[in-house]
């Protein structure tokens, strides 16, 4: 007779069959591998709401939206619908000279949300392309618009700022451990001081500032501006450098000063986009229009890959000419336009306007707000940040000092094991504990999120 197989075992054999496999022939990324093999990996088979289940069934809540993507939750009902409706109809179809349906709709959305004057979308699948795109079209409109500046091939970004990993969001990277090794593959544009006020550049705090990042811009705007293409920003929060939250109107006096030495702004809302500081997209905050804007992760709920670089009827129009003038935009990758991901992404516009998803999300934002008031009592929290649904915890060694904790100590790795253990899964920018729930997330499941994130701190950092 046939021996039946327990149900817990067959998992447990899948679970260990497919974790060898995974060490044997998977390299995973902004992960060190060394490391990584030594651990037990956490395997997702599915996604439900707020929550990931991997292959033995045990439920995890997203706290960090599946890398700051998922919108809605998993397996909303009316995406998937979306999606297998389109897949039914066709996958891809090519948009270099052709069109299809789903991208068009899509385009016309994008236009009537974004902020006023951006006309124009150009589509991608990743937020680093997104933002190659912008810095070609930025570059490339000063050479050939009706006054060119040739000379304007540089461009301003912050320190701290992250704009994705190909060559060329590299080169307008300011994270030195993300960044500095590849600096001899790149051409050199010009950073200016962040405003990261918890280790103010000029070692101000919060009453004493007086806008110090903004007067150096200005000063370095002065003596460059000729020769600078565009200022390329993440409008509120620099998310990857520890969701760092600029102060209130830096953002517009950045688009005053991009005005007034005719600098475009390039507003990278990869992250920031689809309702993640509280509203549409963090430009609405400071009612700023940016010349050029990236568009990426949340852009189809978290379902696809799908991005977006918007851009001005000015800036499109310089690109306008006879084929032989060589002012077409040379760039598109082979699946721009995909229609799948267009068709996931105007689902997730249909989500975010009959579920008032932002209309909603004011009452969970505040609730978080209080939620996160007793991190700030714990001895190794420097700062707590939150804009919207970002939020950042900053661990420190000491916390009158500012001491950060040494980097072998790996304690925002430690935090985030823990907490998973508990049932969550976060995930560190280096000692900074980072949550950014979906925009779904019930008020009971935030609460577990931070208990256990809470939990998961206090015992890593007071032992
Ligand atoms: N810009 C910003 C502001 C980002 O946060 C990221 C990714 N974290 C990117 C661009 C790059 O996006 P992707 O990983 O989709 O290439």
């Amino acid at each position: 007779m046939e021996k039946k197989i327990n149900k817990n075992d067959y998992l447990k054999r899948k679970y260990s069959k497919l974790a060898k496999i995974n060490k044997e022939y998977l390299w995973h990324p902004f992960t060190q591998m060394q490391d990584f093999l030594k651990d037990d990996p956490l395997i997702i088979e599915r996604g439900k709401g707020s929550y990931l289940i991997d292959i033995e069934g045990k439920e995890y809540l997203d706290g960090v939206s599946s890398l700051w993507v998922t919108v809605h939750g998993h397996q909303h009902p009316v995406l998937n619908k979306a999606i297998i409706n389109q897949v039914k109809k066709i996958s891809h179809s090519t948009l270099l000279g052709i069109s299809n349906e789903p991208a068009i709709e899509l385009a016309q959305q994008l236009v009537a949300i974004t902020p006023y004057g951006l006309n124009k979308v150009f589509y991608s699948e990743c937020g680093a392309a997104a933002v190659e795109i912008g810095l070609k079209m930025a570059f490339q409109y000063w050479q050939q618009c009706k006054n060119p500046r040739p000379e304007k091939t540089k461009f301003l970004y912050l320190q701290n700022s992250y704009h994705g990993d190909t060559l060329g969001a590299v080169s307008v990277g300011g994270i030195e451990l993300f960044h500095k090794i590849y600096r001899p593959l790149i051409v050199n544009h010009i950073s200016v001081p962040a405003p990261y006020c918890y280790r103010c550049f000029w070692g101000k705090n919060r009453s004493s500032c007086a806008m110090e990042c903004i007067q150096e811009l200005e000063e370095t705007v002065k003596t460059s501006h000729h020769e600078v293409a565009a200022f390329i920003i993440e409008p509120l929060v620099q998310a990857a450098a520890g969701m760092i939250v600029a102060p209130p109107g830096y953002l517009s006096k950045v688009r005053e000063l991009c005005s007034k030495y005719n600098i475009l702004l390039i507003a990278d809302e990869v992250a920031v986009g689809f309702g993640r500081t509280g509203k549409m997209f963090a430009c609405e905050q400071e009612n700023v229009c940016p010349d050029i804007m990236t568009l990426g992760k949340g852009i189809t709920g978290g379902y696809l890959p799908l991005a977006a670089t918007l851009t001005t009827d000015e800036i499109y129009n310089a690109f306008l000419g006879e084929f032989w003038e060589f002012k077409t935009f040379y760039h598109g990758h082979t699946y721009t336009g995909n229609p799948v991901a267009c068709a996931a992404a105007l689902a997730n516009l249909t989500v975010f306007e009959k579920e008032r998803t932002i209309d909603k999300l004011q009452k969970k934002i505040d609730l978080l707000a209080n939620l996160l008031k007793k991190f700030e009592n714990l001895d190794h929290v420097g700062e707590v940040r939150q804009k919207g649904f970002m939020v950042g915890i900053e661990l420190v060694l000491d916390r009158a000092t500012k001491q950060p904790y040494p980097i072998k100590e790996k304690v925002g790795i430690k935090v985030i094991k823990e907490a998973r253990q508990k049932g969550v899964v976060i995930r560190p920018l280096g000692d900074v504990i980072v949550l950014m729930p979906p925009l779904n997330i019930s008020e009971a499941e935030l609460r577990r999120l931070t208990k256990i994130t809470f939990e998961a701190i206090k015992k890593i950092t007071e032992g």
